[in-house]
């Protein structure tokens, strides 16, 4: 047996080793019942089922693992999505099949689909084509994953992710798959190592026993030969001994090797990313995604609803800064009856700020609950997707707009300091025409915007660099903007947590990086190596 050595796309970082599970949709025979009414009847009891299990797994979940799931409780309610299989059933088809061929058509069009969101999703549909067949069948639901397993197949979805146990190692190798679907962004969140877009994955006939994935690299080797598994026993060991000492030095503020202080924030996306986490690992939070709050499922939330979801971040924070962007709707993140539907191209539409602006009604409640909330600790608000000065102009005289009128009405508010996100190449090219009390660089989106790559279609994803010298020196422009106003600035795209780019993104003279609480101890060891 010789060892098979494969590459596709890192998807989420780490090392493993461990036995391989072949991911199968074990789905038992079922014999149909006939009668076409019978058999409608059967599926849509099975749909219901399943939808009552996601939903019974949702509410035991929390930010964006719920929100994964209520995308395929949404599908499942959704009765578009049955229609053609009812059809064939109504002319004698039975219900499994008729089911299956429904949802395998839908499957490979999201497959196919030119936008890699879409094609991201076709592993959820999957998810649900399953759940209803094992109900439709009277079986369980498929695949299970034990122990410290390599999952080895075509692609996994998100509730069989879900349902395995990663705080025991393993790691997952894909044939297929994307590194934006939403098991790439569970993987990277509960820190399984992931490797997408394998190839076929063909043993000949005798599935692996042993692998070991590099999702660092991007790299599978099954049944390894001796001296290949003894030099991979050694880089784990190294990188977990690594990781131990990262881990200790959590709690502990951040220096490069020559002594810089480096301010770390989290980036988070709900209040319940912070469960359980030492506020003492950050000097703050540089980042608070608040599209969570707008979900359709949930309707446009209130401005008591806000306010309490800002105010428990606050609290969790203990008087440490909090930056909270104002909605960030559009874009890769619509939302049903907010965002506008069918954008030719999303990414240069009417997202961020310039949707709030033209949806004042929607825009100024935040504002009014950003207000309220300010009172309760150290809040700058922060507008994304800025382009002009004219834009932060007129939402800060909404901003005041809305805090004269809570004061008059003599509501505990306070006006918290008003900053842009630095992500469109105008802002950063002109940064010290905004009259902006803080610039935070969204590295994601000013590099899709400077290298003119999507930051969501991995046929460009080699452009889509922060580190290509054209991003770094519209960083380096926006630093030197920040230092002549004498206002901070920081990052808080994804650049921050890789490690790779942590000398040249301290090069531009940042000093304060902004990243998933899960990144933090990786990133303060990295900043500990600068200038050594
Ligand atoms: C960014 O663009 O870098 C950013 C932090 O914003 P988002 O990823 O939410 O667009
Ligand atoms: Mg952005």
């Amino acid at each position: 047996m010789t060892e098979i050595h494969l590459t596709g796309r890192a998807a989420s970082p780490g090392l493993a080793i461990g036995p391989v599970t072949v991911l199968t949709a074990a789905i038992a025979k079922r014999t149909a019942i006939g009668d076409p009414a019978q058999e409608a009847a059967a599926l849509q009891a099975a749909i219901e089922a399943a939808t009552a299990e996601i939903a019974e797994l949702m509410s035991t979940m929390q930010g964006e693992v719920a929100d994964i799931l209520e995308f395929q409780v949404a599908m499942l309610e959704d009765d578009a999505l049955a229609e053609g299989a009812y059809d064939a059933i109504s002319v004698g088809v039975a219900a499994d099949h008729a089911w299956r061929s429904a949802l395998d058509a839908e499957i490979s069009g999201y497959r196919a689909a030119e936008d890699e969101y879409f094609r991201a999703r076709a592993a959820d549909l999957a998810d649900i084509r399953d759940r209803v067949l094992a109900r439709l069948s009277g079986g369980d639901t498929p695949a299970k994953i034990t122990g410290s397993s390599i999952v080895a197949g075509d692609d996994i979805s998100p509730t069989t992710f879900l349902a395995a146990d990663w705080t025991r190692g393993g790691a997952i190798a894909l044939a297929a798959g994307s590194p934006s679907s939403h098991v790439a962004m569970l993987a990277r969140t509960r820190g399984a190592p992931m490797v997408v877009g394998l190839g076929p994955l063909s043993w000949n006939g005798h599935p692996p026993s042993l692998a070991l994935v590099d999702g660092d690299a991007g790299t599978v080797i099954f049944d390894p030969e001796p001296e290949t598994l003894r030099l991979f026993e050694h880089r784990v060991a190294a990188a977990n001994a690594a990781r131990t000492a990262a881990d200790a030095g959590r709690t502990e503020p951040a220096h490069t090797a020559d002594g810089r202080p480096i301010a770390v924030l989290l980036n988070i996306a709900a209040p319940e990313d912070l469960a359980g986490l030492d506020p003492k690992i950050c000097d703050g939070i540089g980042l608070v995604r608040t599209e969570f709050l707008f979900e359709a499922s949930r309707g446009l939330p209130d401005e008591d609803t806000q306010y309490a979801v800002y105010r428990r971040i606050l609290d969790w924070a203990e008087a440490r800064p909090v930056t909270i962007r104002t909605l960030d709707a559009g874009g890769d993140k619509p939302i049903k009856g907010l965002t506008v539907d069918d954008e030719r191209n999303p990414f240069l539409g009417l997202r961020g700020i310039r949707l709030s602006l033209a949806r004042p009604e929607v825009f100024r409640v935040q504002l009014r609950a950003l207000c309220r909330a300010a009172v309760h600790g150290a809040l700058k608000v922060m507008l994304p997707m800025i382009a002009v000065p004219s834009e932060l102009d007129r939402a800060a005289a909404m901003l005041d707009e809305e805090f004269g009128g809570l004061k008059a009405k003599g509501v505990a508010c306070a006006r918290p300091p008003l900053g842009i996100m630095v992500e469109v190449p105008a802002a950063a090219l002109r940064a010290e025409d905004f009259d902006a009390a803080f610039y935070s660089i969204g590295s994601n989106d000013l590099t899709q915007y400077t290298m003119a790559a999507a930051r969501d279609i991995g046929a460009v994803a080699d452009l889509n660099d922060t580190g290509n010298p054209a991003v770094l020196a519209l960083i380096a422009s926006t630093v030197e903007a920040g230092r002549k106003r004498g206002v901070e600035v920081s990052l808080c795209g994804d650049a921050g947590a890789d490690t790779r780019l942590t000398t040249a993104l301290l090069a531009t003279g940042l000093t304060t990086l902004s990243v998933s609480p899960i990144a933090v101890a990786r990133l303060k060891a990295a900043i500990a190596r600068v200038g050594s």
